[in-house]
């Protein structure tokens, strides 16, 4: 049998474990060795459940995911592999009559208008009467329409970064009070650094396409319109809402990949310390003295940790892993009474612009949106802090975040009550950063890699970061090397087009 050794077991490594278990369900001889240096399966995918531990606590228990709470239900990878795994039934949508999105502006709250998508405005009369941009901010807003299109010479990238474009096409307002905290905020990014072409390319086609960002809202927004009508809700289907989440918390679909992939393939608590290789037979070292060989290597960690194992086998893809930086931040999350927090609850959460210079650079009312993750009568809040722009809160101690993420909240929300607990959770170097130049060191990591036989890298460092780009690629890594051995994999099922 070929033994594929998997590097890493967040969602890409589970991802490719599960493609290899499935393949030798198809009859392949192949199987997997996992190997993650956390006690847990996962890696950033990680839920708990919490009780009180304020005075008179009565033990129910919260549910709380300390790394992502939810994956983009318009991608497909996670519904295939739930149905698959038999978690699909778990999945989550968010509580949609409760959704409401707060900025914070110029010390006060306004409420995202509606008809807004990512940035741009596709309704007059909620974004004329809001109070969250100013007139001149509006009117340079609408200049969209006259905007010429970005002029491309033949073969050239088209890639600027995200303030540049925002700022070219809509407005330094429109940057500072939306498409930073918003846009910029789903990669934790810096909007001055962050390569458009590798976060949002389908921002710079809309612009060649429709020659307006308004425009080809308008007509996105259509679309979604339409799709709603011809695929209508079948009777017993779960509302398709933007995000879905997992009824008992995210975690628990990695831990249904990892039973359906086989744990006893699966080893925790043990790092790999290097990788060689001698002819086709590859080996990696582990920290405990031991050594596990095999026919291929998938190394699906963050690139910082890929770097210096994958420096032994070749230094083009070590220099370029080392080009990708990350940046490190944390969640907190506090449960307080329903009767004590004393502000309304009717939100999804609140986006704090780096503009406003706060600690917080968003919270979302977990419970609100995901319904379940509180007891009865109780409310969870989850606030974001770090990122590339404010490293330095991080070197705050667990109990100094608490209290920071606490003041943030009484003082930009309300938030009133005694915390019946706080939890933080820290990523360090959690996010990795897709700065202008990603695609070229992404493209000399997988041109070099696909010159090495049996060694493929996955993960959320490269093509994505979200949880089903990141099982995709770790998909992907299977078949690169499978395919060296002229095995023929089936192709994963299509899903169905989902409409949100
Ligand atoms: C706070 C936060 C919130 C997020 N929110 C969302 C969200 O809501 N929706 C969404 O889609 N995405 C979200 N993301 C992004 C998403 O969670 C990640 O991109 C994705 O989970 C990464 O998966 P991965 O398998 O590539 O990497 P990881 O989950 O980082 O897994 C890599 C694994 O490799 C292990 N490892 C590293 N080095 C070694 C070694 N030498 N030996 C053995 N093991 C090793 C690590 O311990 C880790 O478990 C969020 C990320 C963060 C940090």
């Amino acid at each position: 049998m070929r033994n594929i050794i998997i590097i890493g077991g967040g969602a890409a490594g589970l991802g490719a474990a599960y493609k290899v278990k499935r393949a030798a369900d198809e009859g392949h001889d192949v199987g997997f060795t996992l190997i993650e240096k956390d006690a847990r399966v996962g890696g950033k995918i990680a839920s708990e459940r919490v009780a009180d531990e304020w005075d008179g606590a009565d033990g129910a228990e919260f549910i709380v995911d300390g790394g992502p709470d939810c994956f983009l239900t318009s991608k497909p990878a996670v519904h295939r592999v739930a149905k698959a795994a038999g978690v699909f039934d778990g999945e989550l949508p968010s509580d949609e009559s409760r959704k409401k999105t707060l900025i914070l502006s110029r010390g006060n709250l306004y409420e995202m208008p509606d008809g807004v998508m990512m940035f741009a405005p596709t309704k007059f009369v909620p974004f004329a009467t809001t109070g969250l941009f100013s007139w001149p901010g509006k009117i340079r807003m609408g200049m969209d329409l006259f905007v010429p299109k970005k002029k491309l010479a033949p073969g050239e990238l088209n890639d600027e970064t995200l303030e540049h474009f925002i700022v070219r096409r809509m407005g330094q307002e429109c940057l500072d009070r939306l498409a930073e905290p918003l846009v910029g905020g789903v990669h934790a990014s810096d909007p001055k650094q962050m390569s458009l072409a590798a976060t949002f390319p389908n921002l710079l086609e809309m612009e060649q396409k429709h020659g307006s960002m308004l425009k080809g809202f308008l007509a996105a927004r259509k679309m979604v319109e339409q799709m709603k009508k011809k695929y209508p809700l079948k009777p017993g289907d779960k509302p398709k809402t933007f995000f879905t989440s997992f009824a008992d918390g995210m975690q628990s679909f990695t831990e249904a990949m990892a039973d359906a992939a086989g744990r006893e393939s699966i080893r925790t608590g043990v790092s790999v310390s290097s990788i060689s290789r001698d002819g086709d037979i590859w080996t990696v070292a582990l920290d405990d003295g031991s050594t596990v060989t095999g026919d291929a290597v998938i190394v699906a960690t963050e690139a910082w940790a890929a770097e210096p194992l994958v420096r032994s086998v070749d230094t083009a893809i070590a220099d370029a892993l080392a080009g990708i930086p990350s940046s490190t931040s944390a969640t907190v999350s506090i449960g307080f009474r329903a009767d004590e927090i004393g502000i309304d609850m009717d939100a999804f959460g609140v986006l704090c612009p780096q503009k406003e210079k706060r600690a917080l650079m968003a919270a979302t009312f977990s419970s609100t949106k995901w319904p379940g993750r509180a007891p009865e009568g109780k409310v969870l809040m989850r606030g974001f802090v770090g990122g590339p722009q404010n490293q330095a809160i991080m070197e705050n101690s667990d109990e100094e975040l608490i209290g920071i993420v606490l003041k943030e909240m009484r003082s930009i929300l309300g938030v009133k009550g005694v915390p019946l607990f706080a939890r933080v959770y820290r990523w360090h170097l959690g996010m990795p950063q897709y700065t202008m130049g990603h695609l070229g060191r992404v493209e000399t990591i997988e041109q070099r890699s696909a010159g090495i036989k049996g060694l493929a890298l996955a993960g959320g460092s490269y093509r994505g970061v979200g949880i089903p780009n990141c099982i995709e690629s770790g998909e992907r890594a299977v078949s690169k090397v499978t395919g060296e051995w002229d095995i023929e994999l089936a192709e994963d099922a299509v899903e169905e087009k989902r409409v949100h």
